[in-house]
């Protein structure tokens, strides 16, 4: 059943990798993830893997999502951008941990999808999902607390730092084919502090639509 597939995946792939955030690892057992993945790999919504959703894209992996929601130090009251918005589900995760979430999807048929994922699993009034090119963001509804991206970029969006909040924190996939780094850079009077986490895994970041 789903929600003890759901438990066992917030214990096993969660909490037992490190991550501590109680607020994350409660967003991630309530969010259905078994509606955010496509009929034909239901069965594996709760692996331990990204998924294929179509158009050569992905759901990421759940350790992943947890990872950026830690990473974003969240809340509760904050205004949240979330770029590349896939299925929906990440924009679902932050919807738990924030008060307003803006998600920017560049393929309208995935933009489609992920409103119908979105509706179903009942967080069809808490997510305003834009379609067009994420790298932009999306001005404007800026400033924002936190930003997660879901692509790789060669290089952190500077329109995504610029439509930070002071102390604003963004997570985005950084690296080509040669390997990526989750980044986390966060914006100071004295310009981006810049952390890289963990070796990852995206898709790119495609820019322009
Ligand atoms: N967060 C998603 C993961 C989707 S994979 C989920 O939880 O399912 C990354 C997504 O980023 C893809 O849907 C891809 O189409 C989208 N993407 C790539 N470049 C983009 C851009 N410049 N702007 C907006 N979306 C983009």
């Amino acid at each position: 059943m789903s929600a003890d597939e759901r438990a066992q995946m917030v214990e096993w792939q969660l909490r037992r990798r490190g991550i501590g955030d109680e607020r994350v690892l409660a967003a991630m057992g309530r969010v259905p993830r078994e509606l955010f993945v496509p009929p034909q790999v239901r069965d594996a919504a709760y692996a331990d893997a990204a998924l294929p959703i179509g158009v050569e894209q992905t759901i990421s992996q759940p350790y992943m999502v947890a990872l950026i929601g830690e990473q974003l130090a969240l809340q509760g009251g904050e205004r949240v951008l979330d770029v590349g918005t896939g299925s929906g589900y990440q924009a679902a995760v932050l919807a738990e941990l924030a008060a307003e979430v803006h998600t920017i999807e560049r393929i309208p048929e995935l933009a489609d999808l992920a409103r119908a994922n979105l509706a179903a699993a009942g967080y069809g009034d808490r997510v305003r999902l834009h379609v067009g090119d994420g790298t932009l963001g999306a001005p404007e509804s800026a400033p924002f607390a936190a930003i997660a991206v879901a692509a790789a970029a060669l290089e952190a969006p500077p329109a995504l730092y610029d439509q930070l909040e002071l102390r604003g924190r963004l997570v985005v996939p950084v690296g080509g084919s040669g390997g990526q780094w989750l980044e986390v850079v966060v914006r100071t009077p004295e310009g981006p502090a810049v952390l890289r986490t963990v070796p990852c895994r995206f898709v790119p970041l495609v820019a322009g639509r």
